[in-house]
């Protein structure tokens, strides 16, 4: 029995170990996105599939048994590709997805907008925000080259941002002391963050509540309908 993880996420990792230490063969499955990712245990394979027909073909070329969808609750693409590859190889699948952020004690203080381009509006009073929105959004704040903008990132940009702007290169997980200092240093009067969900970088939150910096969260898009677990161990349950 062989099982694949779409993985790029603490869980996904989290997964691989739990199932080789249950005797399951697992390939765990990264878009190659990130220039050093975070391996997980057992094999792993890089590189996108070739959209929905190239994962089926992957899935049959490999004699897959069971596909375990673990992406970022933010990558909406595979998922798709996903539930269209395993229906037309009838092999099963599941998604693994945790649980978003707005059970947070601090987010009925939160603004919440349904995309980057709403959260550039609703911030455009601010006049140094803190970006932790990801690469892919950077283009949708291109209107505040006005102003001094913190962006972290796990990789550098990939093109030049504007000359005011500060960039700082680092991964989670991440503290407390670690995130107020950050947002003290930098004077940050605005966060700006996606649902992401779990605990690697839920400090930041806590942090600017103390503060009392406004956080502007984007919410999760819409995933097509993929029966659903929310743990690790609910994945593992469901692969044994
Ligand atoms: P996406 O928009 O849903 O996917 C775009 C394309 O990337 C897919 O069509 C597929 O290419 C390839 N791809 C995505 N995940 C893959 C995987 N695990 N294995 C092989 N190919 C994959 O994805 P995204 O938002 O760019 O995210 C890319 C990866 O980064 C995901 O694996 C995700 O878990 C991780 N990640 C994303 C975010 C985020 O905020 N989006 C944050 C942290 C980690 P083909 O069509 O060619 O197969």
């Amino acid at each position: 029995m062989t099982v694949v993880i779409l993985g790029g996420t603490a869980e996904a990792r989290q997964l691989a170990a739990a199932l080789i230490a249950d005797g399951i063969e697992v390939v765990s499955s990264l878009a190659g996105r990130v220039r050093n990712p975070r391996l997980p245990a057992g094999p792993v394979r890089i590189g996108g599939f070739g959209g929905a027909d190239g994962l089926a073909a992957y899935l049959r070329d490999h004699e897959v048994s069971a596909l375990v969808d673990a992406t970022h609750p933010f990558a909406v693409q595979i998922t798709t590709n996903a539930l269209q590859a395993a229906s037309v190889t009838n092999t099963p699948l599941i998604r693994l997805e945790r649980p978003g952020w707005s059970e947070h004690p601090h987010s009925g203080g939160w603004m919440w907008v349904a995309d980057a381009a709403s959260a550039c509006t609703t911030a455009d009073s601010a006049s140094r925000p803190f970006l932790t929105t990801g690469r892919q959004s950077l283009p949708d704040f291109d209107s505040w080259a006005d102003r001094d903008v913190l962006v972290r990132l796990v990789d550098p940009p990939t093109s030049p941002v504007p000359q005011r702007w500060t960039v700082i290169t680092s991964r989670g997980p991440y503290c407390y002391a670690g995130e107020r200092q950050i947002l003290d240093e930098y004077a940050v009067d605005v966060l700006l963050t996606k649902d992401s969900g779990g605990s690697h970088t839920a400090a930041k939150l806590e942090a600017a509540a103390d503060l009392g910096i406004p956080v502007i969260v984007i919410a999760r898009p819409e995933h097509p309908p993929v029966p659903t677990v929310t743990t690790v161990a609910g994945a593992v349950a469901w692969c044994r």
